[in-house]
């Protein structure tokens, strides 16, 4: 899968505050692309310095494999911050108005109300619109020229769950459409639900980034003791199926995929290497409790 932006490590210091401490990461072609992170890991200033909002203080990324131009960015549709639509005009007359800013063609609105299901509405004032209605018409403006990657910075703060949905459906499909999709959030539940690759940010460092299935994925850990801790860590390292083994206190841990664990497997396995358990339970970790793990939120 050939990639669409590759960020080598880039930095951004805001006076003495070190807002991005040399990130690299790339995105994937028809990637759903999440940047989670809690607030102020670095997440806007990013997709700010990618969109030439601001300049990095040292760094670079390409767009398309190059050297970024303005034909590279015209072939990115960006929603950073709340656009100032007129509130008292329509959809139709805000998309005019965002067409000739972007110097986008007027003949692709009709298309973009479709995609983001506002043509029945589109002759109504913005003022009557639902702030979710108001956000996919954000994401229609974004959408004008046909762009192939999309960049939105929290695409779904401060809607109520029905909003919600609908943009997280409205992702979707563009994702099935082909587009490639860049997006910020502090929503590990989002980002689990919407994304196919994620970049986990803590104060402006990278702490993992990958599929989400692996770097997001769900743990069994099977915990186990024994008279002699050290044999029996030992023991485990040659344990099929295993993900990792380490020492936690008076336990060993010992981790699988989510519900690959076998407790008379181990059991059997570490008697096999002489070692008699005297405990051994199963301990299930949540997405959330691997999210504080990584982020230390
Ligand atoms: P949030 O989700 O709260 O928007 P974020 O992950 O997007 O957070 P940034 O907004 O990029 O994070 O901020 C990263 C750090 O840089 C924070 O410490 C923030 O206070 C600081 N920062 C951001 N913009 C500026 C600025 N213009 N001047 C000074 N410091 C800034």
């Amino acid at each position: 899968m050939s990639s669409v932006l590759e960020i080598s490590d880039l930095k951004k210091n805001y006076g003495r505050v070190q807002a991005l401490k040399g990130v690299s990461f790339s995105v994937p072609k028809g990637s759903v692309f999440g940047i989670l992170g809690p607030n102020g890991s670095g997440k806007t200033t990013m997709l700010g310095i990618v969109t030439d909002i601001l300049r990095p203080t040292a760094g670079s990324f390409k767009w398309f494999g190059e050297t970024p131009t303005d034909a590279h960015r015209r072939q990115l549709g960006t929603l950073l911050e709340t656009p100032n639509f007129y509130h008292y005009l329509s959809a139709e007359r805000n998309l005019r108005i965002a067409a000739q800013i972007k110097q986008r063609s007027e003949a692709d609105i009709p298309r973009v109300l479709d995609i983001v299901n506002l043509t029945a509405r589109k002759k109504d004032r913005f003022t009557t619109y639902s702030l979710g209605m108001k956000q996919r018409l954000a994401i229609g403006a974004a959408l004008l020229g046909n762009p192939d990657v999309l960049v939105l910075d929290e695409p779904t703060n401060g809607l109520d769950p029905v909003g919600i949905a609908e943009i997280r459906a409205l992702i979707k499909d563009l994702h099935q459409q082909g587009k490639t999709i860049i997006m910020a959030s502090h929503l590990l539940d989002e980002v689990e639900k919407v994304c196919t690759h994620v970049a986990i940010l803590k104060s402006g460092q990278l702490v993992a980034s990958g599929h989400v299935d692996e770097i997001l994925a769900h743990e069994d850990v099977v915990e186990v003791s024994a008279a002699d801790l050290t044999a029996l860590e030992q023991a485990l390292q040659s344990l099929p199926g295993k993900s990792r083994v380490w020492l936690d206190g008076e336990q060993v841990c010992v981790s699988f995929p989510a519900g690959s664990s076998a407790l008379e497997t181990v059991n059997r396995h570490c008697f096999d290497h002489g070692t008699v358990l005297n405990h051994l339970a199963l301990r299930r970790k949540s997405l959330e409790a691997k999210f504080f793990e990584l982020t230390n939120a």
